[in-house]
C-alpha cells in the first residue's frame, strides 16, 4: 500500500504528579504524533516523545516535526508501505542522526504496512513470544515518604513489583540513604532498581553502587555519562550487582561498542535510540549474540506509543529484567479511544490490527500545539 500523505502534531499531556528525573521535572510530556494514510483513506499511526525539551537529548519535539517536514515526508511519501526497512534504508541515506524523528515515522509506516494485510504489528516482527511483559513503575515524586506509600499501594494493587528510582538529582549521598529507606520499606516483595540518567562521576560511583549493592539494589543504570564508556567498563567488572546501559546506547555502531568492551551487562532498549523498530530489533540480536540481557525501556510515551514498543518487545525472547512500559499511567488523559491494560504486575500487549490502539483525534487536536 503506497503511502500517500505524512503529517506530524507536537502534543502536550499533563501527568497525575510531578515526575522528577535528573535533567528535568516533568508537568507536562510532549510526544510528537505522525500520521501516514494509504489507499482509502486507511491510517497508521507513530509516536515519540521526548523529555524537557532539549535537556535529555538533542532532538526536541520543534526539530523532530520540522526535520520530518522538510526531509524523511518527501522520501517517504508514494514508497509501498510494506517496504518499511528499504524506506528506512533510503532515509538513513539522506539523513543522519535524527534517530526519534525516523523512529516515529517509521512505526507510523510499520503499522500502515501490518492493517494493510489486517495484522497486528508482532506478526510483521516474526509473532508474539510474550502475550504480556512485566512492568516497572518509576518513584520519582522526590519525597521518601510519599515513595514509599505509593510502592505499597501499588504493591497491594498488584499494580507494579519492580521499582526504579531516579537518583541523578541532589547530593548523591542523600539520594542512596532515600533508596535504601525504600527498599528496606519494600523488603523481598519487590525489586528496587536505580537510574542515575549519566549524572555520577567514576568515584562518586564507587561508593554509591556499594551502598547500593550491600543494601539489596537489583540493577544500576546509566551511572555515568554516555560517553564514559571505559567507567562503565571498570563499574562492571567491579560490582555483582548488573550495570545497565541506556544513554550511552544512541546508534547500532555504539550498541556494538558497549557490547564488545561490556560496559553495561544489561541494555535498556528503546526504538526513539536507534531510529525505529527494525534497529531496536538488531540492538536485540547484538545483545543476543553477546550475551547481554535486555529491559525494555520506555521515554515516558502515551497509549500509543507504549502499545507500539509493546508490539516489538513481545517478539524479543531476552527480556529478563522487563519494562518500563508504565507512560499511560503517569497522563492525566490519552490520546485514544481505548487503553492499555495492566494487571497483575503485567502489561497486556494490545491485539492488532496495527497496534491494536484506536485514536481519538477530536482529543488529539484538543492538545496538539497550533503550531
Ligand atoms: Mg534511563
Amino acid at each position: 500500500m503506497n503511502i500517500q500523505t505524512l503529517d506530524v502534531l507536537i502534543v502536550d499531556l499533563p501527568t497525575i504528579r510531578p515526575h522528577q528525573l535528573a535533567m528535568h521535572t516533568i508537568v507536562m510530556q510532549t510526544i510528537i504524533l505522525v500520521r501516514v494514510t494509504g489507499e482509502g483513506g486507511l491510517e497508521g499511526w507513530g509516536e515519540v516523545a521526548t523529555i524537557g525539551g532539549a535537556s535529555y537529548c538533542a532532538e526536541t519535539p520543534e526539530a523532530i516535526k520540522m526535520n520530518i517536514e522538510k526531509y524523511i515526508k518527501p522520501l517517504v511519501i508514494g514508497r509501498n508501505a510494506a517496504h518499511f526497512d528499504s524506506i528506512s534504508h533510503t532515509v538513513n541515506k539522506h539523513v543522519v542522526g535524527n534517530t526519534f524523528a525516523k523512529a516515529s515515522v517509521e512505526a507510523a509506516i510499520v503499522e500502515l504496512a501490518a492493517k494493510a494485510r489486517g495484522i497486528p504489528v508482532h506478526e510483521l516482527f516474526g509473532g508474539q513470544i510474550h502475550a504480556s511483559l512485566p512492568v516497572a513503575w518509576t518513584l520519582a515524586s522526590g519525597d521518601t515518604r510519599r515513595d514509599i506509600e505509593e510502592a505499597k499501594e501499588s504493591l497491594h494493587a498488584k499494580g507494579h513489583n519492580i521499582f526504579k528510582l531516579k537518583i541523578g538529582m541532589g547530593e548523591p549521598k542523600r539520594n542512596v540513604a532515600h533508596v535504601l529507606k525504600i527498599k528496606e520499606a519494600v523488603g523481598d516483595e519487590a525489586s528496587v532498581r536505580v537510574d542515575v540518567n549519566q549524572a555520577w562521576d567514576e568515584t562518586t560511583a564507587m561508593y554509591c553502587i556499594e551502598a547500593l549493592e550491600d543494601g539489596g539494589i537489583d540493577l544500576i543504570e546509566q551511572p555515568l555519562p554516555a560517553w564514559n564508556k571505559e567507567g562503565m567498563a571498570r563499574l562492571t567488572t567491579r560490582f555483582k550487582v548488573p550495570i545497565m546501559a541506556d544513554e550511552s546506547l544512541s546508534s547500532l555502531e555504539e550498541v556494538y561498542q558497549v557490547a564488545k568492551y561490556r560496559a553495561g551487562n544489561v541494555f535498556s532498549i528503546k526504538p526513539a535510540n536507534v531510529g525505529g523498530l527494525t534497529a531496536t530489533k538488531k540492538v536485540a540480536a547484538i545483545a543476543e549474540a553477546a550475551g547481554i540481557s535486555l529491559y525494555g525501556g520506555t521515554m515516558i510515551e502515551s497509549s500509543l506509543g507504549t502499545a507500539i514498543s509493546s508490539h516489538l518487545y513481545s517478539t524479543i525472547p531476552e527480556m529478563k529484567y522487563g519494562t518500563e512500559l508504565f507512560g499511560p499511567l503517569l497522563f492525566t488523559d490519552t490520546v485514544t479511544a481505548n487503553a492499555i491494560s495492566y494487571e497483575d504486575f503485567r502489561l497486556k500487549v494490545p491485539s492488532g490490527p496495527g497496534y491494536g490502539m484506536e485514536m481519538d483525534v477530536e482529543k488529539i487536536f484538543h492538545y496538539a500545539r497550533e503550531y
